[in-house]
């Protein structure tokens, strides 16, 4: 998987590190500058998410007609499926960027 990298020192953030990304908190560990996300990759992370989320939850709910039971365990599965794959599509920047 290809893992974003420091827009200041090109350091290779490891997964764990981006995991919980919040704009602009997270820093370097080589160099301490603080990274923010790029627009694009803003705009990636959000298609990603609705296409991991959204794709799969739309034929549980309104096709299939699922149970609870079923339902919540996909619900909690995809999440993480979503959390694993977001760093791979993450961009840093030195600047905070518009949202849009
Ligand atoms: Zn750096």
């Amino acid at each position: 998987m290809k893992l974003p990298k420091c827009w200041s020192c090109s350091y290779e953030f490891k997964w764990a590190e981006v995991l919980f990304f919040f704009d602009g908190k997270i820093k370097c560990p080589e160099c301490r500058e603080k990274q923010y996300i790029t627009t694009q990759s803003r705009w990636r992370t959000g298609v990603l998410s609705s296409l991991v989320m959204g794709g799969p939850l739309f034929p549980i709910i309104f096709i299939f007609n699922t149970p609870l039971s079923i339902f919540l365990p996909a619900l909690v599965i995809l999440f993480l499926i979503n959390m694993a794959v977001q760093p791979a599509v993450l961009e840093f920047t030195d600047t905070k960027q518009p949202v849009v």
